[in-house]
């Protein structure tokens, strides 16, 4: 069975309105997509995971196309992408399944407000790719409510000690340093981010957990047992933690809608090429209408996501007013998040059997796309920012 992969149509819909520069950066990543990335699919599917040589061969690469971090400024030695062109990027790389985007690293936002020194140390090489990043919030009592963070960090002379422990650590695995999310002297008023090198004494790793998806990095548990960090490792200002998070946030949930609209895209090129040629019944199964429905469905739904995507990330590009893209980001999380679930869901039901395989890219999207309605904000904590923002602000933000 083909999957049809995308070569990008420029007389498309949304194509048409992107300028000479946006079509080749976007044809840029679909590329890299393709060529670079999906012929790891399969064994990263089989092994849960990539071996060394392999990610460092990747990471090679990424650095060659100028991919590496797309989101942090050239002068930090990134590609000073700006938020419209992080997405056309993101939502090529979110065709890939296994979650092999995310060799494609894009440093945590808040490293920006660091201090000379932290720039020099922690984002310079991360973003040059010799270092990486991972950023722990969660924990088993603080997850869609990071305020009952129990990791506590309480001041010593000259720095601070960290006690706790962190859930879900994305990238743990290779990660050399990982941004923490504590409390200062256990204080909920003192949210606060610190760097942590993972060779750090007092730093372990409690347990690697499986989880849905075979994902090309993994997601420890982390245990912080009386971790001492200098003053220089600290993120910002005391109480800065939450205003820090918030910004990751926005970037990551207007990083994930794309990825869903890239996913949802190519779940639907591959149900769309393959009910062309299966034949049932004498008849290419795209001829019954329950199947060209469902395909009509995927495209209107796509094409409406991705309008949306579009709207806000070009809004976003042009002002970085906090309040009001903390509230924009968490309406297209919500809607592309939700909207790859109904459409690669459509996907696995046109390729009926084959559909439920794993060596089938719609199988592997539909399952990849589940944690997009969990993670950077459930899907019903984005309800209730919106509910929020639309009480205090009124509904115009949404829809005059
Ligand atoms: C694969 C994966 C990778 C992750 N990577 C990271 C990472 O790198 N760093 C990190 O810090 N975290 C990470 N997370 C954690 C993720 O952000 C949390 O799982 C998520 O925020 C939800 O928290 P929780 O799992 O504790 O669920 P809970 O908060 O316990 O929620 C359980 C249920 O209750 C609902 N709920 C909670 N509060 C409300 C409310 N106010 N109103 C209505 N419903 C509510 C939720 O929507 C959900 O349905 C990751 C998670 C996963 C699965």
């Amino acid at each position: 069975m083909k999957d049809n992969q995308s070569t990008l149509n420029v007389s498309g819909l949304f194509a048409q309105s992107l300028s000479k520069e946006h079509i080749e950066l976007q044809e840029k990543a679909s590329r890299f997509a393709e060529e670079v990335l999906y012929p790891y699919e399969l064994s990263c599917e089989e092994n849960n995971g990539l071996e060394q040589h392999e990610l460092t061969k990747i990471n090679e690469q990424v650095l060659t196309w100028d991919l590496n971090a797309i989101n942090h400024s050239k002068e930090d030695g990134g590609q000073g992408l700006t938020i419209f062109e992080q997405m056309l990027v993101n939502e090529q790389l979110g065709k890939v399944t296994n979650a092999l985007w995310d060799t494609v690293f894009q440093p945590a936002y808040p490293m920006r407000f660091g201090t000379k020194q932290q720039k020099e140390e922690y984002l310079i090489p991360t973003n040059l790719g010799k270092r990486r990043d991972a950023y722990a919030i969660t924990e088993e009592n603080a997850g869609s409510d990071p305020s009952q963070c129990g990791t506590r960090a309480d001041k010593v002379d000259g720095g601070f000690k960290i006690n706790g422990e962190k859930w879900f650590v994305t990238v743990g695995d290779v990660a050399d340093y990982i941004l923490v999310h504590a409390h200062v002297d256990g204080d909920p008023e003192k949210p606060t981010v610190f760097f942590v090198d993972k060779d750090s004494h007092g730093v372990k790793v409690k347990r690697t957990p499986m989880y849905t998806h075979n994902f090309v990095y993994e997601h420890p548990e982390f245990i912080f047992k009386d971790v001492y960090v200098d003053d220089s490792k600290m993120l910002g200002e005391i109480g800065g933690g939450y205003d820090l998070t918030k910004d990751w946030f926005v970037e990551a949930r207007l990083g994930i809608a794309a990825r869903c609209v890239g996913a949802a895209i190519r779940a639907t090129e591959t149900a769309n090429s393959f009910a062309a040629e299966r034949k049932q019944f004498g008849q290419s199964i795209r001829d019954f209408q329950a199947i060209e429905f469902m395909l009509a469905d995927m495209a209107v739904e796509i094409t409406a996501a991705k309008s949306m995507l579009y709207r806000i990330c070009w809004e976003l590009s042009e002002s970085w007013e906090r309040k009001l893209n903390h509230a924009r980001a968490a309406a297209v999380k919500l809607h592309c998040s939700e909207m790859a679930g109904r459409v690669c869901d459509k996907a696995v039901q046109i390729l009926g059997g084959r559909g439920y395989m794993r060596e089938n890219p719609v199988e592997r999207l539909w399952r990849d796309t589940r944690v997009d309605r969990i993670w950077e904000g459930t899907s019903e904590v984005q309800r209730v920012v919106i509910a929020r923002q639309i009480k205090k602000r009124g509904l115009g933000i949404y829809v005059d």
